[in-house]
């Protein structure tokens, strides 16, 4: 569900006709719809009630924009870091430290001595090694850091390759038959407080069953470590849940099934449960705008240019990721083409023989659910700006971050003194 629809012939984002933003701030552009954002938090909120108090940190990886932390900070979300820079993001929008969970592989002790100088509800912690940095770090700020392991349950998560994190290969967290070796030396170490469980299996998951069996283990890893004298009060149940991004496939389980498999499974559990939704949030509270450039004839189907690139949207070549492509105006005809941009690259290619609209150059085209890992992936490749960011807000929107130009690019280098110069 999005406030993504037509009216009158135009694509609008809530009250606001797409074409008025184009015309205004120029393309390729992000729009984002606060009306859905919200509306994803409030669904998953209520799926999980009647779980008391349960902390929902946004995984602010998906899209963190200073306007997007603000709105889902202003409905109680908390903030899910995975580095000091989306710490400070969260710290700057307004979030909470006691709602901050700071997770992540790679912790350095800069970015533990930032959050526990500037307070945070738990470090997830994914290895001993860092939990023998995190206590030497805090031991010489004099600060007590709340902690918990994120365990690889390793369970197939079903999901992109490059998206999973809870089989036994992957980098994340510490294996599941060490875990009590872990939370016996992390209750040794000085500086640090035991106190929660983690997980999480991987993104975009399309079925309950891997979440439910990494649940599972979850609990009767609660009683195993209460049973050896830690006291557990935080379970962090990671994120993942999937959103439709194709209307032809089946649709990923609702967040009312995941809230109620949760309570289920967990409800008997006695500690703080912790949610990290990342695209179940932002995915489909975003589209990205962009311009046809032109048509070129093609040996099967003809190729659309147009002016988004994988610079801006790097989910197709990244993870093969399917979205759905629609003319703004549409004038009623179908065509099938490839959708290309600009940069050189055959992986800069949106949809190969994608059945769409038909357009013309010049018009206006979307990519729809590009509200999460797409603006927040985005470069400037082949020198090209950094796509702006626009929020709408019922009639009202605003640019929320500028385009960034090839000045402010170029000014960013810094040419040495020994080529200042140079001559041809
Ligand atoms: C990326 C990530 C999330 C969010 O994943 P979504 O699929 O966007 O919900 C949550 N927790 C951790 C630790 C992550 O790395």
């Amino acid at each position: 569900m999005d406030y993504f629809t037509h009216r009158g012939g135009v694509l609008h984002c809530e009250d606001v006709p797409l074409s008025k933003i184009a015309d205004a701030v120029g393309t390729p552009v992000y729009v984002y719809s606060s009306a859905t954002m919200i509306r994803h938090a409030d669904v998953l909120r209520r799926s999980l009630e009647p779980l008391p108090d349960p902390l929902i940190a946004y995984a602010v990886k998906a899209n963190p924009n200073a306007a997007v932390l603000r709105t889902l900070g202003a409905q109680g979300l908390g903030a899910d870091v995975v580095s000091g820079g989306e710490y400070r993001r969260a710290i700057a929008a307004g979030i909470a430290p006691h709602k901050i969970v700071f997770s992540g592989v790679g912790k350095t002790a800069d970015e533990m001595a930032l959050a526990l100088e500037g307070g945070l509800f738990q470090f997830n912690l994914e290895s001993v090694e860092e939990a023998e940095m995190l206590s030497e770090v805090a031991t010489r700020i004099g600060r007590e850091a709340p902690i918990g392991f994120r365990v690889n349950p390793d369970v197939v998560a079903g999901t992109h390759a490059k998206i999973s994190t809870g089989g036994a290969e992957n980098k994340f967290g510490v294996p599941y038959a060490d875990t009590h070796a872990a939370y016996r030396r992390a209750a040794e170490l000085p500086g640090l407080r035991v106190q929660g469980v983690a997980v999480h299996i991987g993104s975009q998951l399309t079925s309950l069953a891997p979440l439910e069996a990494a649940f599972v283990k979850v609990g009767s890893l609660i009683g195993e470590l209460r049973a050896a004298g830690h006291a557990i009060s935080v379970a962090d149940l990671g994120g993942g849940l999937g959103i439709p991004y194709n209307a032809e496939l089946p649709s990923p389980p609702s967040p009312e099934d995941y809230g109620a498999m949760v309570r289920r499974i967990a409800s008997e559990w006695d500690v703080r449960l912790v949610f990290e939704p990342g695209r179940l949030i932002v995915g489909n509270a975003g589209v990205l705008l962009t311009r046809v450039i032109r048509v070129k004839p093609g040996s099967t189907h003809p190729f659309v240019v147009v002016d988004a690139a994988m610079n801006d949207l790097m989910r197709p070549a990244l993870y093969d990721a399917w979205h759905s492509i629609e003319a703004v105006a549409p004038h009623g005809g179908r065509v099938t083409a490839n959708v290309v941009g600009p940069v050189c690259e055959t992986g800069d290619t949106f949809a190969m023989g994608r059945e769409m609209d038909s357009v013309a150059p010049g018009d206006l085209v979307i990519f729809r659910t590009a509200g999460a890992y797409a603006a927040a992936m985005s470069s400037t490749y082949n020198s090209r700006p950094l796509t702006p960011e626009v929020l709408v807000n019922g009639a009202e929107w605003a640019v929320v971050r500028k385009r960034i130009d090839i000045d402010r690019l170029i000014a960013a280098d810094a040419v040495p003194e020994w080529l200042a110069s140079a001559q041809a």
